[in-house]
This record gives structure tokens, sequence and C-alpha cells, in this order.
């Protein structure tokens, strides 16, 4: 019996490393009996009609023959097992690399914008039919820096990939795992979601909501042998943190803001570059913590991918004021007494 997943944000990272890792999977077990690239292009741009099959995926295969394989395989339609999801099929390519130049029978590519209800509507309508076993809300975006540069659109982005985009996504496959009595809904959440980290309080917001909205569904899934699984990414080599939306420290959008915290934020963004240098951990390392909430017969609610902030949480539990925490999140990244070295 073969476990269909659906992934979204699969065009990099964690996202793009779970979807081939799945597809190549050695077992076999998430192997489907055909293949087809379909896209489920935006309404009302290019989309399908219901039940109508989407064209063909441009620019998959490369160029010739590889091409050629790949349209003639797209009229065969049947049930693959991984359904990778992106915003923009042109980056399949590099899933397509990363499996070796050729579409397994196993991988189904489909075009999903997190926060564009119709790019959802017609996934799922692409995906209907299949039961449903592990969903993957992996798309999320950043935001770093002082809290006072961050543009309202900024705000708005943030939470509209990271809390709204999971919510639109657990909504349009809950029903059909509900109906099952059965299957995993798996999230992409981070320790900023578990513990406020500093020039970070935005996308920590979204994450922390993140955290809310799961575990509070979790308690109502129970009954319906449905697991949720929040996986909480410390730093991962990823191109996350070179996409992530930051105010340059040498650029305009500082102006205006107190020297202090300016010497804060440049403080904060080496620390956070050596943070990444140091101890960032590789995709592969965090894709094993996804494929145990996959393969796992009762995953917890909870699981981290490093124990590099255990101190830190363990204390934040222990001391449940929070201002121990406070203090020695602040020691952490900027040293002790010693902050922007203006401190009062
Ligand atoms: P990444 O930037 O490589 O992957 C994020 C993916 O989400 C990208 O493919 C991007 O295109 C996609 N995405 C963004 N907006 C989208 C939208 N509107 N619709 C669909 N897809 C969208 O980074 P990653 O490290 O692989 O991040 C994956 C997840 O892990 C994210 O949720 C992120 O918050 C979380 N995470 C990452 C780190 C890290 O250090 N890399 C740490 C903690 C948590």
């Amino acid at each position: 019996e073969k476990t269909t997943v659906l992934i979204t944000g699969c065009s990099s990272g964690i996202g793009l490393g779970l979807a081939a890792r799945l597809a190549a999977d050695a077992a076999r077990r998430f192997k489907g009996k055909g293949v087809t690239l379909r896209r489920g292009d935006r309404h009302p741009r290019g989309s399908p009609e219901p039940g109508q099959a989407a064209p063909c995926a441009r620019g998959w295969a490369g160029a010739g023959a590889g091409r050629a394989a790949q349209r003639h395989r797209c009229q065969r339609l049947r049930s693959p097992a991984v359904y990778a999801t992106m915003r923009d099929l042109a980056k399949g390519e590099r899933l397509l690399e990363r499996l070796g130049g050729c579409c397994p029978d196993t991988l189904e590519v489909l075009q999903l914008d997190v926060t564009d209800p119709c790019s959802l509507a017609a996934a799922v309508q692409q995906v209907q039919g299949q039961r449903l076993d592990v969903l993957v809300c992996n798309a999320g975006v950043g935001l770093m820096g002082p809290l006072e540069t961050c543009s309202d659109q900024a705000m708005k982005t943030v939470f509209d990939v990271n809390l709204f985009g999971a919510v639109r996504t657990i909504q349009a496959f809950l029903p059909t795992m509900k109906r099952h009595r059965a299957g995993r809904i798996i999230v992409s959440s981070s320790i900023g979601g578990l513990q406020g980290l500093p020039f970070n309080s935005v996308y920590c917001a979204s994450k922390f909501a993140l955290e809310g909205l799961c575990e509070s569904l979790a308690i109502v899934l129970q009954p319906f042998n449905i697991h949720l699984t929040l996986v909480e990414c410390g730093p991962v080599n990823t191109s996350f943190l070179a996409k992530l939306q930051r105010p340059d420290p040498e650029g305009s959008e500082l102006q205006g803001l107190d020297a202090e915290t300016q010497g804060l934020y440049r403080r904060y963004l080496r620390h956070c570059q050596s943070l990444f240098h140091d101890v960032a951990q590789e995709v592969e390392e965090v894709l094993q913590v996804f494929l145990e909430a996959i393969g796992t017969p009762c995953p917890p609610l909870r699981c981290v991918t490093t124990q590099l902030f255990a101190p830190l949480s363990r204390l934040r539990l222990a001391s449940p004021d929070g201002s121990a925490y406070v203090r020695a999140m602040h020691d952490f990244v900027f040293g002790r007494g010693e902050a922007g070295g203006e401190r009062p």
C-alpha cells in the first residue's frame, strides 16, 4: 500500500529535499502507478476547468526528447504518491535535477500558492479522488529587522504565508482526511515558534500563532485518528536566510531609528551569520525528523530537529514569568552586559 503525500513549498530547501527523498524512496513505499506533470495555473489565468486535466508544466525535462517524453507521459493521468507543490512551476527544474533529471513515476508537481485560494482550489481539484495520507505544510517566509522598520505589507505577507497559508491548506484537505478517519499533518514550524528571537518578532509571532493553531486542532483531530506534528527547525542550510526580508544595516531603511537599536541589529546580524555558519543543520539531517513523523505510528505533537536551543527552552519552561529567558537570550545573542556597547 502506497502512502500519498502532498507538500507545499517544494521549489527549494526542506520542501524540495523532502519531495525528492519521498519520490525516490528506496523501499518504494511512496510508489504510484504513473506520472503526471500538471499545471494547476492560478485561476482565472489559465486554470483548468474543474475536472479537466491541466496542461503539462513547461520547461520541465529540459530540451528535446526528454520534454517529448514528459508530454507523452502527461497524457496518462494516474495516481502519483508524492504531490510536490510550488508557487512557481518554472522552479520545478531543481526538483527534477535532484532526481537525476527524470521524473519518477512516484511524483506529480502541482502549482500551489498558499496565499491564493483559487490556486489552492485548483490543487484540491487535481488531487480529488485520491486518499491523502500525509499533508506537509512547509511553505514559509522570513522577516527580520527592528520592529519599527517592518512595513505593514511585509508583516501581512509573513502572516499570509506562514499562518493563513497553512490554515487554508489544512482547511482544504482536512475534510478528506476526516472522511477516511486517518492521516497526518506535518507542519514546518521553528524554534522561533516556541521562543522569542531578537529582531524576528513578526516571524516568531507568525510561528507562535501556527503553534497555537496546531495544538488546538490536534485535540479535535485525535478521535479522527489524524496526527498533527510540528517540526521545530533550528537554523537549516537553505536559501531561507538569504531570501528573507530584512533591512540593510547600512541602508536608508534604518534612518531615523535610534543608534542603540541600530547597534544591536548589526550585532544580531553578525550573531546570526555565525550561528548559521557554525551550527546550521543540513537539509538531509532535518528530513530525518520529517520522515520519522511520517513513519512513526503515533508521532508527537512537537519534534525538534536540534538540541541547540534545549537549555533556553528548558529555562523558558522552568521560569514561566519569562524574565530569566529574556535575560539568557539577550546574553546568548549580545553577550553579557555589553549589548550595542551602550546598554543603559
Ligand atoms: P526555503 O526558502 O528554501 O523554502 C520555503 C519555501 O516556501 C520556498 O520554496 C518558497 O518558494 C515557498 N513559499 C513561499 N511563499 C509561498 C507561497 N505563497 N506559496 C507556496 N510556497 C511558498 O526555506 P526552508 O528553510 O526550506 O523553509 C521551509 C520551512 O522551514 C519554512 O516554513 C520555514 O519557516 C521553516 N524554517 C526554516 C528554517 C531555516 O533556518 N531554514 C528555520 C526554521 C524554520
